[in-house]
């Protein structure tokens, strides 16, 4: 798909540099300057301020006080037009004041402002997304996916002791029984399953009212992408699909998840729901799915602004597949 790598998350070139990871007096030079080079993400928000047309990330320099909840390591993201970016985790900071239940609802468009800092708060990426420029987009995508993975894999897989940070962040070393660990990303496939006009559509138990997205599932150990489309689309409604073909693809780091766009045709049209995975299903004429997107549909909701399966639908509509 020619169009591929203009979704959100969709890159921007990022020059990972990976040969800097091991350069430690490097590393440790950007980070004593006053050059403002570190992303701070409080639980999965990173570090925001208002632009011109929307938000745009917020960086500090090495030692500012807003990290002081952070870990000494410090994550390397890149080289950013040659400026080096890192990123730290400031979870353990306490707000005095903590909206717990929009932290927890399904758009949480809490801000979070810290003492220290000034003129920013910490914003719910999945909201922010589409205001990003590309290149912020990328390095908060990678930031928030790699912060995400020393969170949850702090100890070593293999013999139960606590791993330590190493190369930058895209390690971590077992110290008691040397294995090495690399930072995960879970393969997702999500699809536009089509029958002539119509598209297969569906919606997760607890999802907002009139919500409806493409169908999507994670790509089992040993098994093909184009399988996994199929299984999954025959699990959750009983549609059995035929060809199967690859679009685009979305790192989405809600925690580590690669979308897999992809373009599937249904072989039969009866749905059978599967109740656990889905609480509805329908097929959508493309006349049906122009009001949805257009938030004219008396029933249908929009999907989610920036996410892959709002932009699938749109090229689909569009003829823009190719
Ligand atoms: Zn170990």
């Amino acid at each position: 798909m020619k169009l591929a790598e203009t979704v959100t998350f969709g890159g921007s070139g990022l020059d990972r540099a990976a040969y800097i990871r091991g350069d430690e007096a490097r590393l440790g030079k950007a980070l004593k300057g006053d050059d403002p080079v570190v992303l701070p993400i409080w639980r999965g928000k990173p570090l925001m301020a208002d632009g011109p047309d929307g938000s745009v990330l917020m960086w500090l320099a090495g030692d500012h006080s807003g990290l002081a909840d952070a870990p000494a390591e410090r994550l390397f993201l890149g080289l950013d037009d040659g400026v080096m970016r890192f990123a730290a985790d400031v979870s353990a900071w306490q707000p005095e004041a903590l909206d717990t239940e929009a932290m927890n609802s399904f758009a949480d468009e809490s801000l979070q402002m810290h003492p220290a800092i000034e003129g920013a708060h910490f914003r719910e990426l999945r909201l922010a997304m589409t205001e990003l420029t590309p290149r912020d987009a990328e390095l908060a995508a990678t930031a928030n996916a790699m912060l995400g993975w020393h969170r949850s894999h702090r100890f070593c897989a293999a013999c139960g002791k606590e791993s330590q940070f190493a190369d930058a962040g895209w390690k971590r070393q077992c110290p008691a029984c040397n294995t090495q660990h690399f930072p995960r990303t879970d393969p997702v496939v999500i699809m536009l399953i089509t029958n002539g006009n119509d598209l297969l559509i569906g919606r997760s138990p607890g999802w907002p009212e009139g919500m409806y997205s493409l169908l999507a599932g994670f790509v089992e150990p040993g098994e093909p992408m184009e399988a996994a489309v199929r299984r999954e689309v025959f699990e959750e409604t009983g549609v059995t699909v035929g060809a199967v073909n690859y679009l685009s693809s979305q790192p989405w780091p809600y925690p580590s998840s690669l979308m897999f766009g992809c373009i599937g045709e249904a072989t039969s049209r009866d749905i059978t729901l599967d109740p656990v995975e889905l609480e509805d299903a329908v097929w959508i004429s493309r006349e049906d799915l122009t009001m949805a997107l257009a938030g004219h549909h008396p029933t249908i909701l929009p999907a989610r602004k920036g996410a892959i399966a709002q932009f699938l639908m749109e090229n689909w509509l569009a003829d823009r597949l190719d």
